[in-house]
């Protein structure tokens, strides 16, 4: 028989969601008060999106599928994209710096993250931040980048903390050189956003050290902050040392549509002085073969006037839910960051650890919480709450909380 891939052996996240999930299913089990209205679970846990895409944007969507069923309006395969929809980007987000062949359309950032090290191979080191978003740690490990942090058995990966001591921005100086480094700003979990200062600093000390950085965006929408950068490419010379991974996902409500993109700079070169942006396009082609058309004619729509408008009204909506949460937890005097720029709260309760807080507000409130120790070892006591929820589910969320009171 063949033997399983060690790779997939050494994953570690598939654990934290499974393991809320068993905990709820449990407490409900032993529960029946949960099968009321009053009692019932509320989860402001996940990341998922829960409010319906928009008419225009959905309009787009169906006018895409329909067009699929004419002659004029059916097309195939697009790699890397449909031509208008890699200038639309460009034009919109980045003030058109980039042109058409460095935007690549996906399925997803998630997708593309766990392509993009197809381009590095398993011996490129690998940084994060600590917390972070499980799939950089995961994609890492799963190509062989022998990763994990101490404890998990496995090492390989840099853990860069961010914490309340520095203002959830990493210490650079611990950034190993010739390294890739995931950074994502807004972030999943903390909600931190860095500044044009901090990002400034992060693309110096990637030049100065060889790294590349691959930059999430996927929460860009929810800065409302203008002094805030949405974007590594708002920093000089970011276009010779990062790749930029974003979503309609959050943003669109797409997250069950599947539509993303990434920006490869022409000017971002490997050692050796090849093309980063050409085996890009090439591992598009390969394994890939681009994502649906029906999905880009919906981003199309959400990229126009009155689509950009559904967008800010839906991301709005969440930056309400996310104010609702974070003053029911001011009010109880819990300390918490995140929020105003970016729909997550990242709740700390010193001395305690993140699984032991998951269940008191599960056992008190009947409310689901991500333990922020899933997303990385500076994770621990705190627990992250999420703003995607219905508005009468948050609603009722908050009035719940101050039973933790005392
Ligand atoms: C939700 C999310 C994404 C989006 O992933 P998709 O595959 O586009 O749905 C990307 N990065 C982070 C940090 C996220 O939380």
């Amino acid at each position: 028989m063949i033997e399983r891939n060690k790779c997939i052996a050494n994953i570690k996240a598939g654990y934290l969601f499974p393991e809320i999930a068993r905990r709820r299913r449990e407490y409900a089990a032993a529960h029946p008060e949960t099968n009321s209205p009053e009692g019932r679970i509320i989860s402001l846990g996940v990341g998922n999106t829960t409010e319906p895409v928009l008419p225009h944007i959905d309009a787009g969507l169906v006018n895409g599928a329909k067009a699929l069923g004419t002659v004029e309006g059916y097309s195939g395969y697009q790699d890397e994209g449909l031509l208008e929809l890699r200038e639309k980007i460009s034009s919109v987000f980045y003030k058109g710096m980039f042109s058409a062949d460095e935007v690549f359309i996906s399925d997803g950032a998630k997708c593309d993250i766990g392509r993009l090290q197809l381009l590095f191979g398993a011996g490129t080191p690998v940084a994060v931040q600590d917390p972070s978003y499980p799939v950089y740690v995961d994609g890492s490990v799963l190509i062989g980048a022998a990763g994990g942090w101490a404890g998990s058995g496995y090492q390989g990966i840099s853990y860069l903390p961010c914490t309340a001591e520095n203002s959830y921005f990493p210490d650079l100086s611990k950034l190993p050189a010739n390294s890739l480094f995931y950074f994502c700003s807004p972030n999943n979990p903390t909600g931190a956003v860095a500044s044009k200062e901090q990002l400034s600093a992060l693309v110096k000390a990637a030049r100065e050290k060889g790294c590349v950085i691959i930059f999430d965006g996927a929460y860009a929408e929810f800065i409302r902050d203008p002094a805030l950068p949405k974007s590594i490419f708002e920093i000089d010379d970011a276009g010779t040392c990062a790749i930029e991974v974003n979503s309609f996902s959050k943003p669109a409500g797409f997250t069950g549509v599947r539509l993303g993109w990434t920006i490869v700079p022409k000017d971002l070169k490997y050692l050796n002085g090849e093309s980063i942006n050409a085996d890009w396009a090439r591992i598009a082609g390969t394994i890939f073969n681009g994502a649906s058309n029906i999905a880009q004619a919906g981003g199309l729509a959400a990229l126009d006037a009155e689509g950009l408008k559904e967008v800010r009204a839906l991301t709005d909506f969440y930056l309400g839910n996310a104010k609702l949460i974070k003053s029911a937890l001011q009010k109880l005097g819990v300390s918490c960051v995140g929020g105003d720029n970016s729909p997550y709260i990242w709740a700390r309760f010193l001395g305690r650890t993140s699984w032991d807080v998951f269940a008191e507000i599960l056992e008190k409130c009947q409310v689901v919480t991500t333990p922020g120790s899933g997303f990385g070892p500076a994770g621990e006591s705190f627990v992250r709450f999420s703003a995607f929820g219905h508005r009468a589910d948050v609603e009722e969320a908050c009035g719940r909380l101050s039973r933790l009171k005392g």
